[in-house]
C-alpha cells in the first residue's frame, strides 16, 4: 500500500486494529466520490496483509478490514484473510468491513454465512439512496431492487450491516422524496444502524462539474433539515434499529434507537431548526 494513501474507516471503528486489504476503489466511478481518484485500485498480498495480522496485539478483539470494497477479493481471498486473523488474533471477535451492493451480488447467501462464521460480523455498506433516478444521476452502480436483493441475502446469511444513506443527494426540491424512497427501501431489511452523511460537492468530481453547468442544484440546509426529519419519520423497523447522525459531514449531531427514540430525534431536530431560524 502507498504510505502516503489516505486510510478511510467508519468513526465506530476508530479505535480498532485496521488491517489493510486493499487499496484505491475497484470501482471509482461514483460522481460525488473523490476518495480514491488517482489511487489504482490494487489487492493487498496475502503475505503483506499477514505481516499486518501478525504484529497485532494478541488481545485484539476487533478489527476493520479497510479499502473502498474488501469484499471484490472475492470469496477465496476474504476465507483466507478471515484465517488468518483467526490464527494469529484468537481473541477477535468481530471482522469488520466495509462492502458494496455490487460486490455482494457475487456472494450466495451460504457464501455470506461461511464468512460470518469465519469471523466476519459486521459490513458497512453504502446504499445512498433508495430512488433509482438519484442512483443513476450518481452513477453508483446498483439499483434499488439489486440492493434490496442483496440486503435480504445478508439477512438470511444472518451478516449484520450498517446501512449508509446520504442526504442532499437528490438534490433541490426532491430531498422528501428521497427520504420517503430510502426509509421504504430500509423498512424492507434488517439493519443494525442506519448512518447518514450529508451531501458534499468535492471538486474535481463528475458532482462539481453537473453543479457548475447546473444540472445539479444542491438543496440548502433548511431542507436537508427536513430530508433528516422526514427520513427519521418513515422509518419503521421491524426490529430496534439504531439511527446516527454523528459522521463528521453531518449538520446536525443525534443518534438513538428507532422506534424508541423516534419522537426524542424528532424533537432535536425541530429544535435545531428553530435554532437555525
Ligand atoms: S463511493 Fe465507494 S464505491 Fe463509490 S467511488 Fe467512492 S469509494 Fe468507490
Amino acid at each position: 500500500m502507498n504510505s502516503h494513501e489516505t486510510i478511510y474507516y467508519p468513526q465506530d471503528e476508530m479505535n480498532h486494529v485496521l488491517i489493510p486489504v486493499t487499496s484505491g476503489c475497484p470501482y471509482n466511478r461514483c460522481a460525488f466520490c473523490s476518495m480514491y481518484k488517482g489511487v489504482p485500485y490494487r489487492q493487498i498480498p496475502l503475505g503483506e496483509i499477514e505481516n499486518q495480522i501478525i504484529y497485532g496485539d494478541l488481545y485484539t478483539e476487533r478489527v476493520f478490514l479497510t479499502g473502498a470494497d474488501p469484499l471484490a477479493i472475492g470469496f477465496d481471498a476474504m476465507k483466507r484473510v478471515l484465517g488468518l486473523i483467526r490464527k494469529h488474533l484468537p481473541y477477535c471477535a468481530c471482522v469488520a468491513s466495509y462492502a458494496s451492493v455490487r460486490s455482494l451480488v457475487g456472494y450466495s447467501a451460504e457464501a455470506l454465512s461461511e464468512l460470518h462464521d469465519a469471523g466476519l460480523r459486521l459490513l458497512y455498506i453504502g446504499f445512498e439512496s433508495g430512488l433509482d433516478s438519484v442512483l443513476k444521476e450518481m452513477n453508483k452502480g446498483h439499483t434499488v431492487a439489486t440492493a434490496l436483493a442483496q440486503a435480504a441475502k445478508l439477512n438470511r446469511a444472518r451478516l449484520q450491516f450498517n446501512t449508509i444513506l446520504i442526504y442532499g443527494i437528490a438534490g433541490q426540491g426532491r430531498s422528501e422524496e428521497n427520504a420517503a424512497a430510502s426509509a421504504a427501501m430500509v423498512n424492507r431489511f434488517e439493519t443494525r444502524k442506519v448512518i447518514t452523511m450529508n451531501l458534499k460537492v468535492f471538486d474535481g468530481t463528475p458532482l462539481d462539474e453537473s453543479v457548475r453547468c447546473g444540472k445539479f442544484i444542491p438543496a440548502d440546509n433548511g431542507e436537508r433539515l427536513a430530508e433528516i426529519l422526514a427520513l427519521i419519520t418513515y422509518l419503521d423497523p421491524a426490529r430496534p434499529m439504531a439511527f446516527d447522525t454523528t459522521h463528521p459531514t453531518n449538520m446536525i449531531k443525534i443518534r438513538g434507537t428507532l422506534p424508541q427514540d423516534k419522537d426524542r430525534l424528532i424533537r432535536e431536530i425541530q429544535q435545531h431548526r428553530k435554532r437555525m431560524g
